[in-house]
C-alpha cells in the first residue's frame, strides 16, 4: 500500500458550487446536517441492498446506524455511518467532481447574477459540499464494504482536496467537520439535536449521539437514539405534519424549495404497498433530460433502487418520493420488474393517485405560497401545470387508460379570456348554437391570438382555444372530442358555423358570383393550392390558408420535418374573403400581370399570418413596394 499523500484539485464546476453554496446559503446552514445524514442514510440504504445476495457483507457490524460524536474541546462534528463506504477512487471521483451531468452544465449555464439566486441552487442541491457551511476543513475517513483498505480524504475547500491511505476498523464512513469559530455550537448537545429533530426525524436508519443524562450524582453519558428511526411513508397520515413531509422531500430530492403537493397512500388487498409521491414547485431547468432521484423504489423497506422508471410513465417523470412494495422479490431486478406484473400494477397505482392528486389540486382556490422569496397567492394547480403541463400532456398522447381523466386536467389559453381554461369550463360556457370545440395552433400565444381563422368564430361569440406547444395538435387528434363535443380546428375543413337558409343560400350563391375570379387565382397559385373558395371563416382578412379536414395543419408538417421525418408537401386550400375590399378589387382587375402579382401577395400574406415565412421573402417584398409606389 502506497503511504504517500496525493493532491488533487477539485473539478472547475465543484469550487463554483463550493463557493456557491458558502456564500448563498449562509444563513440557512444548519441544512449541511441534514444533507450529510442524508447521504449516510443512503449509504446504508446500499449496503443493506447488497447484503441481500452478499451474505457476509455484513460481517459481525449488523447493527445499521448512524452516529453522530461531538467533541467540544477538538471542535469537531462527526456524522458516522456503517454503511456501504468508498473506495480510494470512488472518494476522488464522488467528491471531488460533480457527477450529475445535468448539475454541471446547469452549472456552465448560469450567469454570475443567476449564481446569487437561491433558488436556482436548490435545482441541484447542496450535498456533501454542504459540509463547508460550518466547517473550515473536512476530513472523510471511508472503508469501503468488503475491503480491507480505508482511505482519508481531507480539504478545506481552497481549489484542491487531500488523498491518503488511513485506518478504520470496519467499513462506512466518518465526515469528520472541523468547525468554523462561528459555527462550534454543532459539537454541542442541543444544537445538533435541535437540528436532527427539525431536518432529520424522519429517516429509516437509528441516529445515535452521546448525551448527559439524570441530575446531579446520578449523572451519565449514554447513547440515545435522537430520531424515530421509522420510515415516514409507514407511519400513518395522522401523524405526520406538514413540516414533516417537507423535510423529507427535500432531504431525498436535495430541492431546496417546499414541493408543491404530495400524496401519501397505502394499497392493501391482493397487493400491499406504500407511496409517498411529491410533485416539486420548480421544474428542473431540463426536463427532457432526467434527473436522478425520481421515484426510488423500497421492497419492505429495503432500498431497491433509485429512479425506478419501471413504475413510473414517461409523462410523470417530474415526481419525486418513494414507493415500498411488500410483494416484490427482495432480489428485485430492472430485467424481473419490467417484466414482473407486480409493477404494472405498482405502476397503475402510481398514475391514478397521481392523477388524483391533480384533480384535487385542479378543484383548490388559491392559497398562500412562497414562490421565489416572495409570498403571492396562487393556484397550486396552475403552478403545477405552467412547470409540468407540458410534460403531462404526453401522457393524453400515449396512455390510452388515463386520457380521459388526463383530459380534464388539460388548460388552455382562450380567444374570450387571460388565464388558463379547462375544457370543462369551456363547454360549460358554449352558446347554446355552439356545437364544437374551436381551437387554434400557432407558435405564439400573440399569433394564435391574431390569427386570421379564428375571425368569424370570435364575432360570433364563440370561444377559441389558442395552443402554442407542439404537441398539442397531436393531443387534440389523439382526443377527438371532450364531453360529447368535437374539436374542431379553425384551421382545418370547414368550420360548420350553425347558418340560417339565407345565409347558406347566400354563400352559394357568392362562390358561384366569385367562380371565375377564384379559377383565375387557382391558375396563378397552381403549384401552391388545392384548391381556392370564399368563406366564412374571416372577417377583417382578405385571405387564409386551411388543410383538409383530416389532414396535417401546417405546422404539424413542420414539427415533423424538422424532427427529421420526410413529410410530402401538402398543397392547401386558399380561402378568399369575398366581402373585403381587396378581394372586390381583384375581380374587377384585368391585367394579368398584375392579378398574378395581388394573388401571389394574398397567398404569402396568408402564409405570414399564420406564422409561415413566404418560400420568397424578397419577391413579396419587392411586390409590396411596389404596389406602394403606385399608392
Ligand atoms: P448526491 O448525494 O446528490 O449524489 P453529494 O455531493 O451529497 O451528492 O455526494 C456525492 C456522492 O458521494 C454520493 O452520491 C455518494 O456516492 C458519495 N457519498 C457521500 N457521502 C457518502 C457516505 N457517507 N457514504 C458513502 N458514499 C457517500
Amino acid at each position: 500500500m502506497s503511504t504517500t499523500v496525493e493532491k488533487h484539485v477539485f473539478q472547475a464546476e465543484v469550487n463554483e458550487v463550493l463557493s456557491l453554496v458558502v456564500n448563498s446559503l449562509y444563513s440557512h446552514r444548519e441544512v449541511f446536517l441534514r444533507e450529510l445524514i442524508s447521504n449516510a442514510a443512503d449509504a446504508i440504504d446500499q449496503l443493506n441492498f447488497r447484503s441481500l445476495t452478499e451474505h457476509t457483507l455484513l460481517g459481525g457490524d449488523k447493527d445499521l446506524r448512524i452516529e453522530l460524536i461531538r467533541d467540544e474541546k477538538a471542535n469537531t462534528l462527526t456524522i458516522r455511518d456503517n454503511g456501504v463506504g468508498m473506495t480510494r477512487e470512488e472518494l476522488i471521483s464522488h467528491l471531488g467532481t460533480i457527477a450529475r451531468s445535468g448539475s454541471k452544465k446547469l452549472m456552465q449555464s448560469l450567469s454570475a447574477e443567476q449564481k446569487k439566486d437561491i433558488t436556482l441552487i436548490g435545482q441541484f442541491g447542496v450535498g456533501f459540499y454542504s459540509a463547508f457551511l460550518v466547517a473550515d476543513s473536512v476530513t472523510v475517513v471511508s472503508r469501503k464494504a468488503g475491503s480491507e483498505d480505508a482511505w482519508v480524504w481531507e480539504s478545506e475547500a481552497k481549489g484542491d482536496f487531500e488523498v491518503r491511505p488511513g485506518q478504520r476498523n470496519q467499513r462506512g464512513t466518518d465526515v469528520i467537520l472541523h468547525l468554523k469559530d462561528d459555527a462550534k455550537e454543532y459539537a454541542e448537545e442541543w444544537p445538533v439535536r435541535e437540528v436532527v429533530r427539525k431536518y432529520s426525524d424522519y429517516v429509516r436508519w437509528p441516529i445515535k449521539m452521546e448525551v448527559e443524562q439524570g441530575h446531579g450524582d446520578d449523572k451519565k453519558i449514554e447513547w440515545i437514539t435522537l430520531n424515530a428511526a421509522r420510515a415516514l411513508w409507514t407511519r400513518s397520515k395522522s401523524e405526520l405534519d406538514d413540516a414533516q413531509y417537507q423535510e423529507f422531500y427535500k432531504a431525498l430530492s436535495h430541492d431546496w424549495q417546499e414541493p408543491l403537493a404530495w400524496t401519501h397512500f397505502k394499497v392493501e388487498g391482493t397487493h400491499e404497498l406504500a407511496g409517498l409521491l411529491y410533485i416539486p414547485s420548480k421544474a428542473p431547468f431540463d426536463l427532457v433530460e432526467k434527473r436522478k432521484g425520481g421515484v426510488r423504489l423500497f421492497v419492505k423497506r429495503v432500498f431497491i433502487m433509485d429512479d425506478a422508471q419501471e413504475i413510473v410513465p414517461e409523462w410523470l417523470r417530474f415526481l419525486r418520493g418513494v414507493v415500498d412494495s411488500e410483494d416484490l422479490p427482495l432480489n428485485v431486478s430492472r430485467e424481473i420488474l419490467q417484466k414482473d406484473a407486480t409493477t404494472r400494477f405498482i405502476k397503475k397505482q402510481v398514475v391514478g393517485k397521481t392523477i388524483s392528486l391533480l384533480e384535487d389540486l385542479a378543484k383548490e382556490g388559491e392559497t398562500e405560497r412562497t414562490v421565489d422569496g416572495e409570498t403571492k397567492k396562487v393556484r397550486r394547480y396552475e403552478t403545477f401545470w405552467e412547470e409540468f403541463g407540458r410534460v403531462l400532456k404526453e401522457g393524453v398522447y400515449h396512455d390510452i387508460e388515463s386520457r380521459e381523466r388526463l383530459a380534464g386536467l388539460l388548460r388552455f389559453h382562450s380567444s374570450s379570456n387571460d388565464g388558463w381554461h379547462g375544457l370543462q369550463d369551456y363547454v360549460a360556457r358554449m352558446p347554446a348554437d355552439q356545437k364544437s370545440i374551436y381551437y387554434v395552433a400557432a407558435d405564439s400565444l400573440a399569433t394564435a391570438k391574431a390569427s386570421p381563422h379564428i375571425e368569424a368564430l370570435k364575432k360570433r361569440g364563440f370561444e377559441v382555444l389558442l395552443m402554442t406547444d407542439t404537441i398539442d395538435e397531436w393531443i387534440v387528434d389523439a382526443l377527438r372530442e371532450f364531453d360529447g363535443k368535437p374539436f374542431v380546428s379553425a384551421a382545418k375543413g370547414a368550420l360548420d358555423l350553425p347558418e340560417s337558409d339565407e345565409q347558406k343560400q347566400a354563400k352559394e350563391e357568392k362562390q358561384k358570383h366569385f367562380g371565375p375570379m377564384l379559377e383565375r387565382v387557382q391558375k396563378v397559385l397552381d403549384a401552391n393550392v388545392k384548391t381556392v373558395r370564399v368563406t366564412d371563416r374571416l372577417t377583417d382578412s382578405p385571405a387564409c390558408l386551411v388543410s383538409d379536414e383530416h389532414g396535417m395543419s401546417a405546422r404539424q408538417e413542420r414539427v415533423l420535418r424538422e424532427a427529421g421525418h420526410e413529410v410530402p408537401n401538402q398543397k392547401r386550400i386558399l380561402e378568399l374573403n369575398p366581402d373585403h375590399a381587396v378581394v372586390k378589387k381583384m375581380e374587377a382587375l384585368q391585367d394579368e400581370a398584375q392579378f398574378a402579382d395581388w394573388s401571389s401577395l394574398l397567398y404569402d400574406q396568408a402564409l405570414l399570418a399564420e406564422g409561415t415565412l413566404p418560400a420568397d421573402p424578397a419577391a413579396f417584398s419587392k411586390r409590396v413596394a411596389a404596389l406602394m409606389a403606385k399608392a
